[in-house]
């Protein structure tokens, strides 16, 4: 069975059981003066308890009554017409006080309900903000949450972890410029007072243009964390720093794989032309020269021949060797490949590298094979050239250092043969023959 709406009908049946006390109370008991006045008195209630609707049906029946009971002889209010205005005036003033009441009482609850409702709306949102935390700190890249003032909302627990940052810091709330303070201080490398500062004016510079931003830091443990910062919509940004250590040391293994000689480790030939492209530019910018020396082993298959490839192995580590001992910084050797050898030099006058050639072929024949008969020695020859003009990059160079290296080749090998010193069409009918 459907529930009566308790509230909505006691207020008309309370005006209508009043109503009928007060006419049994004025027609058997006493005459009371205003007997309209008590059902009224039910009316407001029934407004205040039931609503706007259930207030006016009892203000119906409270001037049904009125009329009922003011039609009685010996009444104040004679059918006359002072009696209808006093009638008019007391059923208005009811209704109007039925409808002030109903609608203050509507008004006050819908306030109420509102109220309630955002009360369950944040509930709601902080349930959610909670969970989000929750979340957020079980991940295992630290990350940061900064308002649009740069001051941090959230930190999560691998940001404390990854930057050594203890939790009671970051509780009085924490700027950005201070994380970064801390970061120098504690896990990177540390930098002079004024150094710091201009370094933490420029992130915080680089942050509010709103920019995403990318950038590795290398942490003082050798961890490498890729740190990332991504404005919000809704404005202030997100910070995260991935740690990315394993992919930072394969990818530096990967390109150490691709520029070195496994058996030298000196620079292999594909390195070697792009490092020296870039020396060969930047001497021709500053106007310096560069020298190149193209070196190879004399006779070498012979050598592999009478002592076996390991001793012929040994012959081109001794090479290399011998070219690193002559390299100050800056220089650049490399294995082009077989028995062949290139040491590049900024800097430096041809002069100067024919001299260093010279020493490197000398000690080459004063040094013994290793695990070969004692008195056994290799010799190697270099062909010299430098950046003069006419030499825009390096190929060029390398062309004329190895018309020089083949002229060496040419002669009585275990020479030196400085570029330009033969006649450069000797050379090409001599590659041509051969
Ligand atoms: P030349 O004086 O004219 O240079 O004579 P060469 O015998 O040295 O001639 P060339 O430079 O052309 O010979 C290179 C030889 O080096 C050919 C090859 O068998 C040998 N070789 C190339 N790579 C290696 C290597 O990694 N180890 C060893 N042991 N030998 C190698
Ligand atoms: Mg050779």
């Amino acid at each position: 069975m459907r529930k009566l709406p308790w509230r909505r009908i006691s207020g008309p049946v309370l005006t209508v059981l009043v109503s009928l006390g007060t006419l049994y109370v004025h027609r058997h008991v006493v005459q009371i003066v205003v007997p309209g006045a008590l059902p009224f008195m039910a009316v407001l209630y029934s407004a205040y308890v039931g609503g706007l609707r259930s207030g006016l049906v009892s203000s119906v029946i409270a001037i049904v009554f009125s009329i009922i009971v003011n039609s009685l002889p010996g009444h104040f209010l004679t059918f006359n017409a002072e009696g209808f205005t006093r009638l008019g005036v007391l059923s208005a003033s009811v209704v109007i006080a039925t409808l002030l009441l109903g609608t203050l009482r509507g008004r006050a609850a819908r306030l109420l309900q509102i109220e309630r409702a955002s009360r369950a709306r944040v509930e709601a949102t902080n349930g959610e903000l909670m969970r989000l935390h929750a979340a957020l700190h079980r991940v295992d890249y630290g990350i940061v949450l900064l308002d649009e003032e740069l001051r941090a909302q959230f930190i999560n627990r691998a940001y404390l972890r990854l930057f050594d940052l203890p939790a009671a810091q970051i509780e009085s709330g924490i700027g950005f410029a201070d994380l970064l303070r801390h970061a120098r201080e504690s896990v990177l490398m540390t930098l002079p007072n004024a150094e710091l500062e201009i370094y933490i004016a420029k992130r915080m510079v680089q942050m509010r243009t709103g920019l995403e931003n990318r950038t590795d830091l290398r942490l003082t443990n050798g961890q490498v964390v890729r740190a990332q910062s991504t404005p919000l919509p809704e404005g202030g940004w997100m910070l995260s720093y991935n740690d990315v250590t394993d992919l930072v040391s394969q990818a530096d293994e990967m390109a150490q794989l691709a520029a070195i000689d496994g058996m030298t480790d000196l620079y292999n030939r594909r390195h070697f032309q792009k490092l020296g492209q870039e020396a060969c530019e930047r001497a021709q910018r500053e106007r310096k020269p560069l020298s190149l020396l193209m070196i190879d082993i004399d006779l070498f298959k012979t050598i592999n021949d009478r002592f076996g490839h390991a001793a012929g192995d040994d012959v081109i580590r001794s090479v290399a060797n011998l070219c690193r001992t002559g390299m100050r910084p800056g220089d650049i050797a490399a294995r082009l490949g077989g028995d062949e050898f290139a040491l590049l030099l900024p800097d430096t006058s041809i002069e100067i590298a024919t001299a260093l050639a010279e020493t490197l072929r000398q000690r080459m024949a004063g040094s013994p094979i290793s695990n070969a008969e004692a008195d056994a020695t290799a010799t190697i020859s270099i062909g010299v050239a430098d950046s003069t003009s006419g030499i825009r990059s390096l190929g060029d160079l390398m062309l004329r250092a190895d018309t020089a290296l083949y002229q060496a080749k040419r002669g009585t090998r275990n020479s030196v043969v400085r570029a330009g010193e033969h006649h450069q069409a000797d050379h090409l009918q001599a590659i041509v023959a051969a």
